[in-house]
């Protein structure tokens, strides 16, 4: 960048630093500021709109525009160019505003006769504060230097912590932060919890925006980068003899501690006249906006650890933050825009519950937080800015609720039910060690699913008698890079010491679909669900499946071993996995390695044609397992991750329950052992109507085992069989409401 350009730049900072400062009344502040950035940048106009509410941009100051428009003029969100500038978070820079896309006149401002308009957001920490414009009558674009100049200046303007009063909106925020506000989120992980904020990322108020000695700002980024280096590093040492999940994850936050790109840009930035923290925010915002935008789930988590990495170093940089500051509260709920899953793993299960801005379902964190059983409430709008450090906090991870600043009704209600929940715990722990046995006399077998180590300690607490599903893609999915055969073969062989002679059933590589790996390319597919994931790659590109299955040959080293397909649609598919077992165990036989005490090769039931597979197919699995999540979606068109169709069919559905009733018939024919270890299995209702269709291996979240449990043992099988062919022969759609009444009458 030009030196003139940096000095020019540095001046105009430094100027504004000192109207920011005076002591004169906000306006006056704002018009002093918009005087300086259009005389520094040489244009006629510098206007600044600000937002009113998260939909309307109102002009608060102008140089150059008619004065009368200030607090009158008003546009909406995506409305002309100002407008479009907030909504895309984008600079809109053009010589020829008027025919320029979305340009709207506003013809008390008098702006027609200026041609050029530059404008660009002004963020804080993602936040949408408003749009700063420069506009000239000549005809010019303006340089990528004088928008980045503006971009710094927008920096600093949005460090003016009072640009809310301008309209409106500071008293309201004062008063935001007493009152209750009840959240409505998504649910990730159930459980009801009560506890005080602990906020993962307290916002680190920059007080300094502009420096005056570049070199000093220089040295203390690097000095705080270092910090931060010998930090991340320090943590992947302490996670050295854990676990193996965290560290992959801090490995990467590693990688972009060092990363050149982001170095420089924030040496540019104070070269233009940023103090070292302006700087790291600048980026930081930089990195959010473009967040927003990307959809690819890799790189969305990628900006985040850069995001967090943003963090860490502004909270060196301030000294502010959760290593000096607040104390983290007896009870605490974790409140943060989006957290990785190695922070996660950090907290570990000292945490009541989480709620989170963003996150989704199948995230990394929210795979931790199942595993850690702790309840997780995903998309609550704007929690983080509501929130406070120490507010008391009620979540419903059931419904997806949280209740901020609960008042005394909503307290109430809500021990209620976590006493309730507390109850039947009791009563769960209760029961563990005794069988799922039915009034009637029929055992149910239960086991849990799993995919991480962290999972491995609930097959005690449970009381599940061995792993039904194992999910070893999570091991994958968590990993920055393939993992070696020697590390798989190392954790499975941990999974089945814990294990303990319990039987795990081992499901190969189930990528593809919403599973993307982060190291492998994702396939533009049109529709993902229906296409090349699962056994299909596997079969097509058996490198990884090959490696998989001597890691577990290895890691078995002579114990029993069941491994089981996912997605398999037809039979010679479940052939041809199985020949690629058969060579696995003719290639250690050869190298003299021990082979399994016994091993059971099975396959997944998941797309409704295996239900119809040929006789032989049943005969030769050694076992079936019903996969409902994905069986349920093809059964009925119905897409398991869009929520707008996914709860419109029934699993109690009467044609459903038929087409599994007629597998497990199949199944009883050819003596075929069948589970299920689809989501349905551990929802006590759906469970106990598996069951009575004769399904008796079900697996599920541990958590789920104690309520299925519970119901089996006051069912009566026979009779609610009765009860669902009744409602069969009644022609209902779904047997639910029949059952429920059953069951009412039962309790
Ligand atoms: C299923 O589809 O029911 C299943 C257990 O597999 P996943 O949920 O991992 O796709
Ligand atoms: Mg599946």
């Amino acid at each position: 960048m030009a030196q003139d350009t940096q000095t020019e730049s540095r001046k105009l900072l430094q100027r504004l630093r000192d109207a920011l400062a005076e002591d004169s009344a906000g306006q006056e502040r704002l018009d002093k500021i918009t005087h300086l950035i259009a005389t520094s940048m040489g244009t006629e106009v510098c206007s600044i709109y600000l937002f009113r509410d998260d939909e309307t941009l109102e002009l608060c100051a102008t140089e150059g525009l008619n004065a009368a428009a200030v607090h009158q003029t008003r546009l909406r969100i995506g409305e002309g160019l100002v407008g479009r500038v907030a909504k895309a978070s984008k600079v809109v820079n053009t010589d020829d505003a008027p025919s320029a896309r979305g340009f709207r006149f506003m013809p008390e401002t008098g702006e027609e006769i200026f041609s050029s308009f530059c404008g660009v957001p002004v963020q804080r920490l993602g936040d949408n504060l408003g749009v700063l414009v420069v506009q000239s009558k000549e005809k010019r674009t303006f340089s990528p230097d004088e928008v980045y100049a503006l971009e710094v200046v927008a920096m600093v303007l949005a460090e003016m912590t009072e640009l809310g009063a301008f309209v409106g909106e500071g008293a309201a925020m004062s008063a935001r932060h007493q009152q209750s506000v009840m959240f409505r989120g998504g649910c990730a992980q159930e459980g009801a919890a009560e506890g005080h904020i602990w906020l993962h990322e307290p916002r680190v108020v920059v007080t300094n925006p502009v420096a005056d000695d570049p070199e000093v700002e220089l040295k203390r980024l690097s000095e705080a980068v270092d910090t931060l280096r010998v930090g991340v590093d320090k943590m992947l040492d302490g996670a050295g003899n854990g676990d193996k999940e965290q560290l992959q994850v801090l490995e990467a936050y590693r990688m972009f501690a060092n990363s050149k790109g982001w170095m420089r840009r924030m040496e540019q930035d104070i070269a233009q006249g940023l103090s070292a923290e302006a700087a790291v925010e600048k980026e930081q915002n930089a990195a959010r906006t473009r967040m927003e935008q990307v959809t690819d789930a890799y790189l969305r988590e990628r900006l985040h650890d850069l995001d967090d990495l943003s963090n860490r170093l502004l909270r060196i940089l301030t000294g502010q933050g959760a290593e000096t500051g607040a104390d983290m509260p007896a009870d605490p709920v974790l409140v943060a825009r989006n957290i990785g899953p190695g922070e996660l793993l950090e907290y570990g299960r000292n945490l009541r519950g989480i709620v989170l801005e963003e996150g989704s379902v199948g995230s990394h964190a929210a795979i931790v937080a199942r595993a850690l059983a702790i309840p997780l409430v995903i998309h609550a709008d704007r929690v983080t800015t509501e929130a406070l450090n120490g507010d008391h906090v009620m979540i419903d991870g059931d419904q997806g609720i949280v209740h901020l600043r609960p008042d005394d009704t909503v307290v109430t209600a809500f021990r209620d039910k976590i006493a309730m929940e507390a109850k039947a715990q009791e009563r769960y722990a209760s029961i563990r060690d005794k069988p799922a046995t039915t009034l009637d006399g029929e055992t149910v077998h239960l086991t849990m699913n799993a995919g991480l180590m962290a999972d491995l300690p609930s097959l005690a607490n449970s009381g599940a008698e061995g792993v039904g599903l194992f999910r070893t893609e999570l091991q994958f999915l968590v990993r920055n890079q393939m993992p070696r055969r020697t590390e798989l073969a190392q954790l499975y062989s941990r999974v089945m010491d814990a294990a303990d002679g319990k039987r795990v059933v081992f499901r190969t590589l189930d990528i593809g679909s919403d599973k993307v790996l982060p190291y492998m390319a994702p396939q533009d597919e049109p529709n993902p669900a229906l296409g090349w994931r699962a056994v299909r790659v596997a079969l097509d590109k058996p490198g990884v499946m090959r490696m998989q299955l001597q890691a577990l040959l290895r890691a078995a080293n002579g114990r029993p071993l069941t491994v089981m397909f996912p997605f398999i649609a037809q039979f010679d598919e479940y052939r041809a996995a199985r020949a690629e077992m058969d060579k696995a165990l003719a290639r250690e036989t050869i190298l003299g390695h021990p082979l399994p005490a016994s091993l059971e090769v099975g396959a997944m039931l998941e797309t409704p044609s295996l239900g119809f597979a040929p006789k032989k197919f049943y005969e030769e699995v050694d076992f079936l397992s019903i996969g409902g999540n994905d069986l349920k979606q093809f059964f009925f068109a119905a897409d398991r991750e869009n929520e707008r169709v996914r709860r419109r069919y029934d699993t109690l559905n009467v044609s459903f329950l038929t087409f599994l009733e007629g597998i497990v018939n199949r199944c009883v024919d050819t003596d075929t052992p069948l589970s299920f270890c689809g989501e349905d299995a551990g929802r006590p209702i759906e469970a106990v109507c598996l069951a009575a269709i004769g399904l008796r291996n079900l697996s599920m979240r541990p958590a789920s085992i104690g309520p299925v449990k519970s119901l089996l043992r006051r069912v009566n099988l026979a009779e609610l069989k009765a009860v669902i062919d009744q409602a069969r022969t009644n022609g209902e759609q779904s047997v639910r409401p029949e059952v429920m009444a059953y069951l009412r009458s039962q309790s």
